[in-house]
């Protein structure tokens, strides 16, 4: 052997080295990984019948390594029967359609201690044999157990809620339906004692008659108000509708309040999409009307109706040159019976914001005011482009 082979010889022995050291290098990582993300490996040789289990795999149902060989036939006595003819399902679609259909999916596994485990697995066949059949598959296994249990109760959490918002709305709704007779009792039998009684009664007692009268009414108001609220949206029904067209029939019945008033209103171009129709409309009238009741004495009403689209959602905005609402009553307006005048200055139950909110809410939007006094507010909300019954 002359020197140059010898020196070739060395060099190739020092490369190999090199790429073992390599080699070993990338397995230390890769285990560590594996370790750090909590994540099991598997390495099926599927001709062979032979199945690499990485020790995390087995540690996430509470074995050790040496506990379960390394075999298909382990994994196949531990996951939940009911969930291993969709393994070969999934498995059967990713091999026919040479691995271009995922391998991807959620099971149960049990654990030593008996309880489950909820693991999501993806694979894929890394080798074919000259058949076109699979000769080995990897893939890892995540345990999502925790991610499944707060789901669950974030589930459980959401039913209880709703049952407790119907138990709410039930209860208003009876309340104020059952409030209706006495005080419409108590409305006319106080008028005709004030009709009976009218020759009889000195000022002071006329006067407090009055007073009589005019709380009952406004009771009236009130509960026929949270009666109507209890039941906003109760039949509602989720149609495609012209957002436009809805907007022009608004601004043709408010004809006689923007008559008086002298309000111009502009409507902008504005989309069709999945809304509850009637409940819009009413959410829109409701802003339309404050823009026109709010308005600064003096200056005539200017309404603007614009809608923006973004990837979710159409925002929507109504903005007037109105009175204005200051910072810190920007939120509180949308709460049931919060009004920010009294009603010598502006009549109204303070019920129209509050419905605007509900309505927004059963779209699954948003609504906010952005405003500043003696200037005018404009009222956003939004509606999600897919809006779901
Ligand atoms: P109501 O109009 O019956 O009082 P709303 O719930 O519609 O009840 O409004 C609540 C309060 O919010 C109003 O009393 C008013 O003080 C304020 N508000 C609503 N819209 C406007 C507006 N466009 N400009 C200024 N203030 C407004």
């Amino acid at each position: 052997m002359n020197t140059t082979t010898l020196h070739e010889i060395q060099s190739l022995k020092a490369e190999i080295e090199e790429l073992k050291r390599q080699l070993e290098d990338k397995e230390i990582v890769f285990n560590n990984i594996l370790e750090s993300t909590l994540a099991g490996y598997w390495d099926w040789y599927i001709q062979d019948n032979y199945e690499y289990l990485s020790p995390t795999f087995k540690s996430m149902f509470g074995y050790t390594d040496a506990e379960l060989p390394n075999s298909p036939e382990t994994w196949q006595k531990i996951i939940h029967p009911d969930d291993l003819p969709g393994v070969f399902e999934i498995y059967e679609k990713h091999v026919k359609s040479k691995g271009k259909h995922p391998y991807d999916n959620v099971v149960r596994y049990f654990h030593k201690n008996g309880s489950i485990v909820w693991v999501y697995c993806r694979g894929n066949v890394i080798e074919w044999d000259e058949n076109g059949d699979p000769i080995r598959m990897v893939g890892c296994h995540v345990d999502i157990t925790h991610e499944n249990e707060i789901q669950a109760k974030l589930e459980k959490r959401e039913i209880e809620l709703k049952a407790k918002n119907k138990e709410l709305e039930q209860f208003a709704y009876v309340a104020s339906h059952d409030l209706q007779e006495p005080i419409n009792t108590i409305a006319s039998c106080t008028e005709l004692l004030g009709d009976e009684l009218r020759d009889d009664l000195d000022e002071d007692l006329s006067m407090a008659m009055k007073h009589v009268l005019n709380a009952t009414s406004r009771m009236k108001q009130l509960i026929k108000a949270l009666l109507e609220f209890s039941r906003l949206g109760y039949e509602r029904k989720l149609e495609t509708a012209d957002c436009k067209k809805i907007v022009d029939d608004i601004v043709l019945d408010l004809g006689a309040s923007i008559k008086e008033t002298q309000a111009t209103v502009n409507i902008g171009k504005l989309p069709t999409l999945s809304i509850y129709p009637t409940e819009f409309r009413q959410l829109v009238q409701n802003l339309i009307f404050n823009g026109i009741k709010f308005h600064k004495p003096g200056t005539l009403p200017v309404l603007n109706i614009e809608s923006k689209e973004t990837n979710e959602f159409w925002e929507f905005s109504v903005t007037d040159n109105g009175i204005g609402i200051k910072d810190n009553h920007q939120e509180r307006v949308f709460g049931i019976f919060q009004r920010l005048h009294s009603r010598h200055e502006y009549d109204g139950t303070g019920i129209g914001l509050a419905h605007c909110r509900k309505i927004v809410e059963i779209h699954g939007g948003e609504i906010w005011v952005e405003s500043t006094t003696n200037k005018g507010s404009t009222f956003y909300f939004t509606i999600p482009k897919k809006t779901y019954a």
